[in-house]
């Protein structure tokens, strides 16, 4: 018998779900169904100023009223810190990592000092600029994470992983191999000073732990899909499959905050909107 499909959805609980979230959830409900696959609930809570009780409990109560049905045991970041220092410690070991002391001030600086020469730095996906510095000769890091970001060495980890590429959904629901450049992400921030850890380590590792097999999630996470990949690879953890749907936008044609009250499905309940309502808005 072949293993069933492991799904799952992975809010972050620094703020309420709105209208964007619901798409996500019930996007990831429908596909595994059809599937006849697990799913499952993951809190991406590592950033422990931001994720509130409150708001996991709202998270809670807008997946009970969507039925979104996920299996009992919800997994927290929050829990499992130790996972992430253990495959940093593999990363360690491979040589492609290296403590970053730069603050997020020195950086912004650096970017401002290099735009106003005219020779502005490179960004990554997201519009962080990458990092000005020669640091990648220090080497590993002494202690992880305590007196400095960890970085990971884009060439040391390219050379060692080789190309990357990931299954991906396409328009009429095959999966292709699409080749994958995590060289866009310049030498990304795996663990921060503040958190042992960031979000594409964490992520990473928690799609193996779970054993997830299909992630469904929005098209504003697919550039993030390269450095998920060659995590996967440096690590030698599992391959999952890929779908990045699109993003539902606000009022204003923009990318739904947390913070847009009209779009917050507390606010869509309060009105008298239904879960009929949006799935058939959205053809789900
Ligand atoms: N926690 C992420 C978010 O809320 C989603 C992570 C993922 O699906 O990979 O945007």
């Amino acid at each position: 018998m072949t293993a069933r499909p492991v799904f799952r959805f992975a809010p972050s609980p620094n703020g309420p779900l709105h209208k964007g979230h619901a798409y996500s959830a019930l996007l990831n409900r429908k596909r595994c169904m059809a599937a006849g696959g697990r799913l499952r609930l993951r809190l991406e809570d590592i950033d422990r100023q931001r994720c509130r009780p409150e708001h996991e409990a709202a998270i809670l109560a807008d997946l009970d009223w969507l039925g979104f049905g996920f299996e009992p045991d919800v997994l927290r970041q929050s829990e499992r810190f130790g996972a992430y220092r253990d495959a940093l410690s593999r990363l360690d070991a491979l040589g492609v990592l290296y403590g970053a002391p730069a603050s997020r001030a020195e950086i912004a600086e650096a970017a401002r000092t290099a735009e106003a020469r005219g020779m502005p730095l490179a960004r990554d996906p997201d519009g962080a600029p990458l990092y000005p510095f020669c640091d990648r000769d220090r080497g590993r890091p002494a202690q992880l994470g305590e007196d400095a970001a960890i970085r990971l060495d884009m060439d040391r980890a390219l050379s060692l992983a080789g190309p990357v590429s990931a299954l991906m959904r396409q328009k009429d629901g095959s999966f292709a191999r699409i080749p994958q450049d995590p060289a866009l992400w310049g030498d990304p921030v795996l663990a921060r000073r503040d958190t042992p850890t960031s979000y594409h380590l964490s992520v990473v590792v928690d799609d193996a732990f779970e054993a997830i097999t299909d992630i469904v999630r929005g098209a504003d996470l697919l550039a993030a899909t390269a450095v998920h990949r060659l995590l996967q690879v440096l690590l030698g953890l599992p391959e999952p499959r890929y779908e990045h749907h699109r993003l539902i936008l606000g009022a204003d044609g923009r990318k739904l905050s947390k913070s847009e009250g009209a779009a917050r499905l507390s606010a869509i309940r309060e009105a008298g909107g239904t879960v009929e309502m949006l799935k058939e808005e959205w053809g789900l």
